[in-house]
């Protein structure tokens, strides 16, 4: 089927906090703007205290928004489009702190909290019901890059059909794109054996970081949902397949400068080196300079390839802080967020 060319949708979520920062976060009543002023603390005293403005206009600032509006605006076409064959990647993006896992994973203080993800989960065995002149096949897998590692966090389950030792998956291309060896796929039946592998994977990570001695933010993880469909009347019908990756990426601040010791040199080390790749493949896709971008160089883009300028419809969501204190850091992601917005991909649906 022939592809078309789309951009990367790129929505701003503002994390609520006491203390918002109106003269210094300004969100336009359009709902697409958001206005920065930052007094910048320069060493030039001709520059000191001066005030600088910076325009970002995305696809959305989400202020104030629920978790289910967040998904229905975010997410649904995406997971709608998987259904229908095509890939699809929504990835949080931000500083610790600043919201990612609550808006992909959510709160497991109420249903009504709940993320993007299991509510994606519910979506998909809704639709695979209601679709019933077609026959469904559901398997998930779930992903951590720890420190340029690839770790599968539901490796320990048991019936799993290609069990891997943590570590031990390996990232390599075939014909129809990235496909990680080693990565055990789970096959699922419905909305609750979803959620159970899901709450699985994220015991075993919280686990694996408590082990190690780390913190769940300083890794990047990638849950993805495979689809498979074909049409039920015809035994020897084409089928149609989709990767539906749903991606928290460790915390964006730049943790190296802080002067960190030890293993947080390290991971923060990891966490630069990633995030620095994966903007460079970004800012090289913006300038569609697609042939030099470094997807090889980190796990991370590595992993996302077909995320990032592919086959796929992807979203990101840039969560920041209203506050003040964050500025630096929130301009930083803001930065990304505009950059994103550039890059095109193709999806197509993907037809065997
Ligand atoms: P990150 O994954 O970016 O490190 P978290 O998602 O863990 O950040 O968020 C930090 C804290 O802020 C959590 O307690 C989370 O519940 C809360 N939080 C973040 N965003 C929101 C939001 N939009 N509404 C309510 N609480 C939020």
């Amino acid at each position: 089927m022939e592809a078309h060319s789309s951009v990367v949708r790129v929505f701003v979520r503002i994390r609520p906090t006491a203390n918002f920062s109106h003269d210094v976060i300004e969100c336009l009543p359009d709902g697409q703007t958001v206005n920065i002023h930052h007094r910048k603390d320069s060493r030039k005293p001709q520059d000191k205290n001066q005030l600088r403005n910076h325009s970002f206009r995305l696809e959305g600032v989400l202020q104030g928004v629920s978790q289910e509006e967040l998904y229905a605006r975010v997410c649904r076409q995406v997971v709608l489009g998987a259904l229908d064959g095509y890939n699809g990647t929504v990835m949080c993006f931000g500083q610790t702190g600043s919201g990612k896992t609550y808006t992909m994973t959510g709160s497991t203080e109420s249903y009504k909290q709940r993320g993007v993800i299991p509510r994606a989960l519910q979506e998909v065995f809704r639709e695979v019901d209601k679709r019933t002149e077609h026959v469904f096949s559901v398997h998930l897998s779930y992903l951590e890059i720890y420190n340029e590692t690839l770790v599968d966090l539901l490796s320990s389950l048991q019936g799993s059909p290609s069990p891997s030792p943590r570590g031990m998956a390996v990232i390599e291309e075939a014909g129809r794109g990235v496909f990680i060896r080693g990565l055990s796929l789970h096959p699922v039946h419905n909305e609750e054996e979803a959620l159970n592998l899901l709450f699985e994977g994220e015991l075993n990570h919280i686990i694996g970081s408590h082990a190690l001695n780390r913190n769940s933010s300083r890794s990047h993880s990638i849950f993805t949902v495979h689809i498979e469909s074909r049409l039920r009347t015809l035994s020897d019908a084409k089928y149609v397949t989709s990767k539906l990756n749903l991606v928290d990426l460790a915390g964006s601040e730049r943790l190296g400068k802080t002067g960190s010791e030890g293993q947080m040199f390290k991971e923060a080390m990891y966490i630069n080196k990633s995030l620095s790749f994966l903007e460079q493949a970004i800012r090289a896709l913006a300038d569609r300079r697609r042939e030099h971008v470094p997807f090889r160089q980190t796990k991370l883009t590595h992993a996302l390839k077909d995320s990032l300028g592919g086959n796929c419809n992807t979203v990101l969501v840039a969560n920041i802080y209203g506050e003040a204190a964050h500025i630096e850091e929130t301009l930083s992601t803001l930065r990304f967020a505009s950059r994103m917005k550039c890059v095109r991909t193709n999806p197509a649906v993907n037809e065997h």
